[in-house]
Formats: C-alpha cells, sequence, structure tokens
C-alpha cells in the first residue's frame, strides 16, 4: 500500500499544483495533510508528466520567443 502524498505538477504557464494521491483534489499548496479529505500526506512526489506538455509547448515556443 502506498501512503497518500500530494503529486507535484509543474505547469509552465501558471504556478505549480498539488493533487491528492487518494482523492484527486488540487492545493496551491503541500499542506499537511488534504483540505478535502483529511488524509495526512507523507510527503510530495514529483510528476514528470510535464515534460510531455512542455514538449507540446516547444515548436510554439521556438517560433515566436
Ligand atoms: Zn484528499
Amino acid at each position: 500500500m502506498k501512503k497518500p502524498h500530494w503529486i507535484r505538477k509543474t505547469h509552465l504557464f501558471r504556478a505549480d499544483e498539488y493533487v491528492c494521491s487518494k482523492c484527486g483534489a488540487k492545493s496551491p499548496q503541500p499542506y499537511k495533510s488534504c483540505p478535502r479529505c483529511g488524509t495526512n500526506m507523507a510527503g510530495t512526489k514529483y510528476d514528470p508528466t510535464w515534460v510531455d506538455e512542455m514538449e507540446g509547448f516547444s515548436a510554439f515556443m521556438d517560433d515566436d520567443w
């Protein structure tokens, strides 16, 4: 069994957010416990899926930036 934790999601154009691994609630900060389900969090895990998001934007960024 995995301990509940925050999944950190990094976004290019907006602030990082943290997703509860138990109930899926999103939070702007990794609180000690989930504001929705009240679970005590074991910590934060980084979710590398944002890299896909970055690749999607890369062509766009090459053109204008
Ligand atoms: Zn939760």
